[in-house]
């Protein structure tokens, strides 16, 4: 069970991760148990996904099958493969069942996509031991409430308890203390900290940095050289000193705006290149909202030419909302309505304000098909769940395509607010 030479040991703070082990086609086979013997994969429809592989179970896993991949792929690696069609509104229910269930154990409660979340429970346990043991209690809670298994990360800060939950699946806890981490979390690639994606990871690889232990251990003015602010916020997080809270979700006062600005290497001189940026930049920002469970409600454009003039302009939006395509659209309306080409753009930026919860009542109106937006978001809400584990090249809109180094540029942009 929980780590025995981290008994008693105190933590400073007590944080949970609790990340349900192959959520989707957990679901799916809790549901129905005969599929239980064989490898399993939960794909998407086939017009919305283009026959993609969303989730699959260990037996899948051990012949090789991928998420994200296309189905023919998976089928030839793995010829006895079951195929499941997605059922997105059960996993939203079960998703909303999870987090009854931790509230019960903390009111800081900060969800992570549809079947991950950080706890803070430093009151209730301020031993290593104590958390380890509500982590326990919790994957029992799982198994017999929820009926799936879930691997919880017990550590002193948010990083270390996300990197603990990967450490050991399915059904595992594992404590990561300021005692041991230097020997659990050291050895790991760099790029197993959360918001490490492929552009940091090469960069770091590049200057022979591997491991965390590598990056911990390398001057700081190095790392800050090399990635600016970024690579001073990783190389602390690195060395355990992520103190980054746990914001309860929901909480109006964690963010009063999501927003993220991109400077372009070149000019841009057109609408269709300047629409290719805010499509990037957009879908950036209604992933952020997503994974903050908020909507918003207006959005704000900001514009600045290649003579830095800048001027910003702000729309409110006909619903609140966390899709891509209507904040796109919202921040394409404005700048064509504002800006008039002369001088070319050097830098535009997205701010979503306004924000509410998701779960805020919205009204129905006869003028909206709330059936198509609900498609969308559904969409964008899976490729979300597919970047966060499989990153952040393997899914890209046909748009982002033609800025696609802008869009990777964006992924990696502003430092997480747990780094703050
Ligand atoms: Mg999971």
């Amino acid at each position: 069970m929980s780590g025995m030479s981290a008994a008693g040991e105190r933590m400073g703070r007590s944080i949970l991760h609790v990340d349900i082990n192959n959520f989707y086609a957990s679901v799916e086979i809790r549901d129905d148990p005969s599929l239980a013997p064989y490898p399993v994969a939960v794909c998407g429809d086939a017009e919305a996904r283009h026959g993609i592989i969303l989730a699959k179970n260990y037996k899948a896993k051990a012949f090789g099958v991928k998420t994200a991949e296309a189905i023919w792929e998976a089928k030839e690696k793995c010829p006895e493969l079951v195929l499941v069609p997605c059922h997105f509104e059960k996993y939203e229910r079960v998703t909303e069942e999870s987090r009854k269930l931790l509230l019960t154990y903390s009111d800081r409660v900060e969800p992570f996509g549809m079947d991950e979340a950080w706890l803070d429970i430093s009151p209730y346990a301020p031993t290593a031991e104590a958390a380890g043991e509500i982590a326990d209690e919790i994957r029992g809670k799982y198994k017999k409430e929820l009926g799936l298994t879930a691997s919880v990360g017990v550590s002193f800060n948010k990083t270390f308890a996300k990197l603990g939950s990967d450490m050991k699946k399915p059904d595992a806890t594992t404590v990561i203390t300021p005692g041991n981490f230097r020997n659990k979390v050291w050895r790991l690639p760099v790029e197993d900290l959360l918001f490490v994606g492929r552009m940091t990871q090469e960069k770091l690889n590049l200057r022979g940095i591997r491991t965390i232990g590598d990056l911990a251990h390398t001057d700081e003015r190095l790392v800050k050289a090399w990635l600016g602010k970024w690579g001073t916020a990783l190389r602390m997080t690195a060395n355990g000193l992520d103190s980054g809270p746990v914001v309860p979700m929901g909480s109006e006062a964690a963010v009063k705006s999501i927003g993220n600005s991109f400077t372009s290497p070149c000019d841009l001189y057109t609408e269709r290149e300047a629409l290719a940026l805010l499509q990037a930049i957009s879908e950036s920002v209604a992933r952020r909202l997503r994974r903050s469970g908020l909507m918003a409600t207006v959005v704000v454009l900001g514009v600045r030419d290649n003579a830095l003039f800048t001027f910003e302009r702000q729309l409110k939006l006909p619903r609140p909302s966390s899709i891509a395509l209507e904040l796109r659209n919202a921040a394409h309306r404005l700048l064509m309505e504002n800006y008039d080409f002369l001088r070319p753009i050097r830098s535009l930026g997205v701010r979503a304000t306004g924000l509410v919860p998701e779960t805020a009542p919205q009204q129905l109106d006869f003028f909206t098909d709330h059936e198509q937006r609900e498609k969308r978001l559904t969409a964008e809400r899976t490729i979300d769940e597919i970047r966060e584990k499989y990153g952040k090249k393997c899914l890209l809109t046909g748009r982002v395509f033609a800025q696609q180094s802008s869009a990777e540029a964006l992924e990696e942009g502003p430092a997480p607010r747990q780094l703050k």
